[in-house]
Parts: structure tokens; sequence; C-alpha cells
């Protein structure tokens, strides 16, 4: 099984904490769906053999596109690869670009799933942020997906300077008259060269206190169980039999193939490679049937390092019994080993073969994944 996403690189305007590849110079966005479903033509073979289990429209700002020029990249990928019968296909929609008609456009050329950036309830966090988006605008596209499609999903964000415990109160309570499927919910990061990054050193914002951000953290995981969402990884939350395919197969170390500008590709094995980050490049490349494209090749200690990351992301854990059969029984004691003091100190669980985080670690995930990467050991 193998996912395929596309990345849209176009955008009305710069959102102050993004790092995504986009270009706000529209004068190719109209047409650009040419040059992805070229460039598919040039590489669906990675993915040969495999069936497509996930199609994801991401960016940038999908949203931007017509619905005729993503349904010619569904009939497209319907061309170049065998596709699932029950193959998931999402839409990344900005609340500014969604109306009855775009939606009801999208469901005829076969998407099945969207996801739609909210971020905030709060016009003035938007306005921070410079999303193109107010509140009113997010409630009604709330609205409207929830009225066109079964499975969506909403992006928040948490950890806005300023906010207080109540103030993501008031965002979630937003959201209990719908019965949402699927929550993504993105602490704000400082992302190196953004506008934030720019504001926050100059000292225009202040960034929230970490015990804010872990106390909003809570109560989003306190909150989506009382709504019977899965916290099945350590940003998403999804009803079962709404998780997020594309995004599972991610975690689970699936082969990808990415489209577009800036858009990363995985054989499922040990190459990851990624699209130059450049419009004008890849239109280049295109027309000369050759996109730049830089690789890596994983080591057997960088795939068990992103095994352990991703699988203590999850609810699945990392499976001890396939940390052995993948690299050796050394990588699976080495495992064991570094997991002791987490053990001890209730941090980590073991259920059955599989080692998990408990409620209370939660928020600490990611340092304790890096308390068990493998550093000292050759690979
Ligand atoms: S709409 Fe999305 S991709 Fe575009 S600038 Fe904002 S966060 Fe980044």
């Amino acid at each position: 099984m193998a996912s395929l996403y596309i990345h849209y690189p176009f955008c009305k305007q710069a959102c102050h904490y993004c790092n995504f590849h986009f270009s706000t110079k529209l004068d190719k966005a109209k047409t650009f769906h040419e040059l992805i479903i070229e460039e598919m033509a040039l590489r669906h073979t990675l993915l040969q053999g495999y069936e497509l289990e996930s199609i994801y429209f991401g960016g940038g700002s999908p949203s931007l596109m017509h619905p005729e020029a993503i349904g010619s990249i569904i009939q497209a990928a319907t061309d170049f690869f065998q596709l699932q019968q029950s193959v998931e296909i999402t839409v990344e929609l900005n609340p500014d670009d969604v109306n009855p008609t775009y939606l009801n456009d999208l469901l005829n050329q076969g998407v099945n799933r969207v996801s739609l950036g909210i971020q905030s309830f709060w016009s003035s966090e938007l306005q921070m942020m410079n999303r193109a988006h107010n509140a009113d605008q997010a409630k009604q596209a709330l609205k409207d997906c929830a009225q066109y499609f079964n499975n969506y999903s909403i992006d928040l964000i948490y950890g806005m300077p300023g906010s207080s415990l109540a103030d993501w109160q008031f965002n979630l309570d937003q959201l209990t008259a719908f019965e949402i499927p699927h929550i993504s919910a993105y602490a704000l990061t400082v992302e190196p060269q953004t506008a934030l990054a720019h504001k926050v050193a100059k000292g225009s914002v202040l960034l929230l206190e970490e015990e804010v951000v872990e106390a909003q953290y809570y109560h989003l995981l306190e909150q989506t169980q009382q709504w019977g969402l899965d916290n099945y990884e350590f940003s998403n939350f999804g009803k079962v039999g709404f998780y997020s395919i594309n995004n599972t197969n991610y975690w689970k170390r699936k082969p990808y193939l990415g489209l577009g500008p800036g858009a990363h590709s995985y054989d499922g094995r040990v190459t990851r490679s990624w699209n130059v980050s450049n419009n004008a490049l890849y239109v280049k490349g295109i027309g000369s049937k050759s996109v730049a494209i830089s690789q890596e090749i994983l080591s057997k200690k960088d795939c068990f390092n992103e095994t352990v990351m991703t699988g203590l992301r999850t609810q699945w854990g990392i499976d001890r019994r396939q940390v052995e059969k993948e690299f050796g029984l050394i990588y699976a004691e080495y495992l064991e080993q570094q997991a002791q003091s987490h053990l001890i100190d209730e941090n980590l669980f073991w259920d059955g073969d599989n080692l998990l985080v408990t409620d209370k670690a939660k928020f600490l995930t990611d340092g304790i994944a890096a308390d068990l990467f493998l550093i000292a050991l050759e690979s």
C-alpha cells in the first residue's frame, strides 16, 4: 500500500508562522495542475507494484485550485496507478475558499475527505498570524464541510501568544455542536526565517509559557476523549474509521510519492527524496522532463530512530518484535535498555510487546523518543 501527495505551491498571503513551500505570485497557479500531471507521468514508477490507499492535496493552498483541475489530477492518478477501491482522497481547505458550490464540485470530482485549516475561532489570533480568514468564515466553513462531507478534519493551533486556558477552551467549545470525526491540533512553533521568528526576536511577540501550552494540550486530550476521539497520534484525534489514512501511512513508514515543488517522497525502504523548493526551477525542470530532486539514503540507525519517533507518537507504540525482525536483536535490546529509566518513572509502559507513552507523559513524547535514539552504536 502507498500514498500519493500533491503539493500545490500557492497561497493568497503568507501566514506569519509558516515555513512550507509556497508563493504568493499566482501567475502560474491556474495551470499548475498540468505540470503536476506531467511529473506524475515522469515519476509514477516509484510506486510500481503498490496500490494507492490515499491521495492527499496539500500545500500551499490547494483550495485555490478549480475543482476540475483537482479532478484532472485524480483522473491521471487512476490512469497511472492502481487505486484501492476505498482510496481516501483529501483536499486541504482554507476557510475563505469554502462555499457550498465548491464543496459539492469537489465531491463530484471524487474527493471524499476535506481538511479545514481553521487554526482558531478568535479573529484576533487569526489576524496576528496573518491568516486570510476571520472567525465568522471559520464557523461558516465548518458548517458547510459538516453538511457536505462525512469524513472531514479540522486543524487547530494551540499555544497562541497571549492565550489562556479559557481562550483555548473557547476554541474547543465551538466544536461541541458538531460530531467532528477528526481533529489535528498543533502547538504553535517558531520556524526559522518566518515573520513570527522575526517578531519573537524583536520582542514584539511574546511566546506563551510552556506550562500554559502543556495545560492546553492536556485539556485537548480530555476534551477529545469526551467526544469519543482517539488520540491515535500525538497531534491527531479521530473516531474509529476516520483516522487519516494518508498520515497513518507516513507514521507506519509506507512508501509515498510527492509531486510538486518541495514535495517529499519515500520508497518505503531507505531512500527519501525531495523536489526542488522553487516554483520557477520546478517549471523549468518539468519543461526539460527532469525535476531537480535531492535525496538521502537512510542508514540502519536512521531507520531505527524514525521507527522510534513515529512509533512512540502513535497509539500503536513501538513494536519490539518488529524492531527485532527489521533491525536485529541488538537493536531490540538497546531499546529495552534505553527505555528502562522511563519505565521506572512511569513515562513509558509495555503493552505486550509494544512500548507506549503513559498518559501523564504524553506532552514529553518527543524528548522521551530522543532518549531512545541510537546515537553511539554503529549501524
Ligand atoms: S495558507 Fe497554509 S501554506 Fe499558505 S502560508 Fe498559510 S499556513 Fe502556509
